[in-house]
């Protein structure tokens, strides 16, 4: 199934609810730029392994394109296509001046010494950076990369370019001039539109039963911020399995401390799992998406939910802080479910959110401090969801395409704005 198309079918279904030009269509159906590049690194043991990755500038109607870079055995050029065409939504939805783009490699991560990784990371800096740059392309940690890696990177665009330019990636290190709040800001986004949603539907957190599927920086951080809220988590995993309490509360902090006992591999991954945690049944990824809560919170890769187990979700809200968790076909089943989708284009938006003021203080050359981000963050998403939420009604359409609504307005202005097929006429 290529992920990239199912990527397309929101889109299409977007545009029958607004009029707009062809040009935007025959735009925004293809990448503007993509490029593959091959990665020499030398292994500990002498040998010379090369690595495939990517990047995708998809479009930079509304500005600079900004997107992640994972690293991942399943990275595929259709699955960075799809990923760069979510940020591009993304962007819009939040009402960044960004347009999108994504990167990846082909790799675990978690196979590679410190330093094999420290080559990889800057050996495709290396090999993107013709197409990168603070006013062109504007990379960030996506899946199994971290403010370490963006890092390396960051000095690696430095030393090729011989100056210093902090704007050209984001989720770096504080040292290098990394924002305050932005390795929470994706959970903390998620959490800003979970309180918005109970508050509009009247209910009690502590009724409220919260599972949350991936415990790496999303899944975690959100895990934790929906606990000390009083939201009751029932259910946590990571890529090795997860844990289920209906009659317990878990506590994400001393999951993430039993997860570190086991210790580290040598650069920086964790050994061990949630799914080692004692006197907790144990569930798989899949049992987790099927179990009984309120909310559910896909927070790790994409094609979770699908055709085949959509029927069997219980919970009345999934709030989407991975891209693409769900399958257009499970989008049908839900919302003929009456289970509420609070889409990953606005659901995961945080984290690119607090990226862009990153990038607006590495300009400035003036840093704020983690109160300020937080405050200019709820001040974006906030109206953000209530907006999308809105149009949701109405039009009588999924949350979703209400998103891709929002933010189709935005980019197919731009697009307009640049010359249209109208002169034609
Ligand atoms: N990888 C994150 C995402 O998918 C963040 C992107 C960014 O900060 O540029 O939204």
């Amino acid at each position: 199934m290529s992920v990239f198309e199912n990527a397309q079918k929101q889109l299409n279904k977007a545009f029958k609810q607004i009029n707009l030009s062809n040009d935007v269509h025959e735009i925004l159906s293809r990448p503007k730029e993509a490029i593959q590049v091959n990665i020499p690194v030398r292994m500990h043991d002498g040998k010379l392994k090369t690595f495939e990755g990517f990047r995708v500038r998809y479009n930079d109607s509304l500005g600079p394109t900004k997107g992640g870079i994972r690293f991942h055995p399943n990275v595929s050029l259709d699955e960075v296509k799809a990923l760069s065409f979510w940020m591009t939504f993304k962007c819009a939805v939040a009402g960044l001046p960004f347009g999108g783009g994504k990167g990846g490699v082909i790799v675990n991560p978690k196979e590679l010494t410190k330093h094999e990784l420290e080559q990889l990371s800057r050996g495709y800096m290396s090999a993107i950076s013709d197409i990168v740059g603070p006013d062109r392309d504007i990379p960030a940690p996506d899946v199994y990369t971290n403010s370490m890696i963006m890092g390396w990177m960051s000095d690696e665009y430095n030393k090729i370019t011989r100056k210093i330019q902090p704007g050209v990636i984001t989720g770096k290190p504080i040292s290098l001039g990394g924002s305050l709040g932005r390795d929470e800001a994706t959970a903390r986004g998620g959490y800003y539109i979970i309180k918005e949603l109970v508050k509009k539907k009247g209910l009690n957190p502590k009724d409220l039963k919260v599972a949350v599927q991936g415990f790496g920086n999303a899944g975690y951080h959100i895990a934790k911020m929906l606990a000390d809220d009083g939201f009751w988590i029932v259910a946590l995993s990571d890529s090795k399995g997860g844990i289920y309490c209906n009659n317990c509360y878990l506590n994400p902090d001393l999951i993430m401390e039993s997860k570190k006992a086991k210790g580290m591999i040598d650069n920086e991954y964790y050994k061990g799992s949630v799914a080692d945690t004692e006197n907790h049944s144990r569930i798989t990824n899949e049992e987790l998406l099927e179990c009984e809560c309120d909310i559910l919170i896909p927070a790790a890769l994409e094609n979770q939910i699908i055709k085949d187990n959509a029927n069997n979700i219980r919970a009345k809200y999934v709030v989407e802080l991975a891209n693409g968790p769900t399958t257009p076909e499970a989008d049908e089943i839900l919302e003929k479910n009456g289970v509420l989708v609070i889409p990953d284009i606005l659901a995961n938006s945080g984290g690119v959110t607090v990226s862009y003021f990153e990038w607006v203080q590495n300009n400035q050359g003036y840093y704020w401090s983690l109160e300020e981000v937080r405050n200019k963050l709820k001040e974006k998403i906030i109206p953000a969801f209530n907006d999308i939420y809105n149009i949701m009604e109405d039009k009588k359409i999924d949350m979703r395409t209400a998103a891709y609504v929002r933010a189709l307005k935005l980019i197919s202005e731009a697009i307009e704005s640049k010359g249209t097929e109208d002169i034609f006429k």
